[in-house]
């Protein structure tokens, strides 16, 4: 047997056991729930919020897994990739500067965003 390029032979890493990835729900009930909410809403709250028209894509959590939001239907919102990825951004140096999680709406850009969607 030739030999295999070395990363060919490692092992798979293992999930880290920490971030939204693991706080994501994955079951079919989810799913559905998600699909519900795109077909009952399908445009971009975020994009709406602000006078724009944009097919809603996928389901964003207004306040993200990573600083406290939970996959409660209340705090999920059809969105685009545009602004699930440019909220994402905000979130992320939210979780990077070492806010704590009750602090969620005192960050202004962030709390713009959760603002946007609860409109
Ligand atoms: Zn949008």
């Amino acid at each position: 047997m030739p030999d295999l390029p070395r990363i060919l032979c490692q092992r798979p890493r293992k999930q880290s056991n920490g971030g939204s990835a693991t706080l994501r729900d994955h079951s079919s009930a989810y799913r559905r729930l998600c699909a519900t909410l795109i077909d009952d809403e399908p445009l971009c709250r975020y994009c709406r919020s602000e006078g724009r028209i944009s097919p809603a894509t996928l389901i964003d959590h207004i306040v993200a897994l990573s600083v406290g939001g939970s996959n409660d239907r209340s705090n999920l919102a059809p969105a685009c990739a545009y602004c699930n990825a440019a909220k994402a951004i905000v979130e992320q140096r939210f979780v990077a500067r070492g806010y704590e999680v009750r602090d969620v709406m005192l960050e202004p850009e962030l709390a713009g965003w959760i603002k946007k969607a609860q409109t």
